[in-house]
């Protein structure tokens, strides 16, 4: 506490991500990176961008990576918009159509006492950081037993909800025919926009025709996000989108237009249409990642290790005989960086996500051991 700070900054409890080691001694299984490079084509693009026009400010609207983007979508490029990583993309939503509680947003704003939003007790825990960011009052909804959503407690009056799907971190999707019940449930109620967190769709649910990018011209009230930095491999690099109707993406634009126009450098932009552009290359990459998946998830299944079934690039595991805690140092101490939450009902779960095959056969071996000790 500083006596520097407003309220506002008191009251924040931001996220805190998991670590980065400056050594390499770690195989570092605990921030669901990609376990393979970028595309060569997109280092190269990145190389012939840095240059003289550096000087210059980046296009604010990253007109080119939209087109490229709505062509791969298979949507029109106003339905695109570009940030700086999904999170600033979720932050400015939060901001743009979640009720403050009454006049947090600007004094004097006649907004009536507000709904709140709804997200699940286990998610992605930014989005409880936005809403205390932005003063927006929230309601977590409790998974059921298996940690699947039931989309019937979605069926309820609300401020906006926002879901990711598949869920994280626990790995599991939520069909369409389920999420347009809950869509068109808020739309026809009134209930504000649903925020749909696609940040793992190429691992699993794409391919199995459950993104919900394809309700978008059905639905005003849908907005899906979208990140370069699982499947793309570029984490590094970020840059994250959403696909909404146009009336979703002008707001989004205010809010940006509010802070920072120019969220996106032409390094990352030039990079980002190379990913676009190299799809061949980055189905072989995340083919393999879902490959070591289902291999690791059934290797640990034999190992008496309790996991859920995922359609992401990490597993959800819990170590027999062990705390999350113990379990998370225990595997530390072994050279390998999992992610514990310490939180409710997953305290004794880890988030594993997906190495290389190499990598992963290190982590099968480690806990071999482990349940030996
Ligand atoms: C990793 C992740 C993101 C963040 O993506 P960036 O584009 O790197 O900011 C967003 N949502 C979920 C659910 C994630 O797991």
């Amino acid at each position: 506490m500083s006596v520097f700070w407003n309220s506002r900054t008191r009251n924040l409890d931001p996220y805190v991500p998991g670590e980065q080691p400056r050594d390499r001694r770690f195989i570092k299984l605990n921030t669901n990176e990609n376990p393979y490079p970028p595309s060569p084509l997109v280092i190269e693009t990145i190389r012939e961008a840095a240059g003289e026009e550096l000087r210059r400010y980046p296009d604010p609207e990253c007109t080119e990576l939209r087109e490229l983007i709505a062509r791969k979508y298979g949507v029109k490029e106003e339905q695109v918009f570009v940030g700086n990583g999904s999170d600033e993309v979720l932050a400015f939503s939060f901001g743009a159509f979640f009720e403050p509680l009454s006049g947090a947003a600007c004094p004097g704003s006649s907004a009536a006492v507000s709904r709140p939003v709804l997200f699940p007790d286990i998610t992605y825990s930014f989005y409880h950081i936005y809403a205390r960011l932005w003063g927006i009052p929230c309601h977590t909804v409790a998974l059921d037993d298996t940690f699947s959503v039931r989309a019937g407690d979605y069926r309820v009056p609300s401020g906006g909800l926002s879901l990711p799907n598949p869920n994280a971190p626990t790995g599991r999707a939520v069909s369409l025919a389920e999420l347009r019940s809950i869509i068109e449930y808020q739309y026809r109620e009134g209930g504000g926009v649903v925020i749909v967190d696609e940040a793992y769709r190429d691992f699993g649910l794409v391919q199995a025709g459950e993104s919900a990018v394809s309700l978008i011209d059905e639905y005003p009230n849908l907005l899906t996000v979208h990140t370069f930095s699982k499947s793309f491999s570029l984490a590094g690099l970020r840059v994250g989108f959403a696909i909404g109707s146009g009336e979703l993406l002008e707001g989004l634009r205010r809010i940006r237009d509010s802070f920072n126009s120019y969220t996106v450098d032409r390094l990352a932009l030039a990079g980002a249409a190379a990913a676009i552009a190299d799809s061949a290359y980055y189905e072989g990459i995340n083919r393999r990642v879902m490959a070591t998946r289902d291999r690791v998830s059934l290797a640990l299944t034999s190992l008496g290790f309790d996991l859920i079934p995922s359609l992401t690039n990490f597993i959800l595991v819990r170590v027999p005989g062990k705390s999350g805690a113990e379990a998370f140092k225990a595997l530390r101490e072994r050279g390998i960086l999992a992610r514990h939450f310490n939180q409710d009902r997953i305290q004794d779960f880890l988030r594993v996500s997906i190495g290389t095959d190499e990598e992963m056969d290190v982590f099968l071996t480690e806990c071999g051991g482990l349940i030996r000790e």
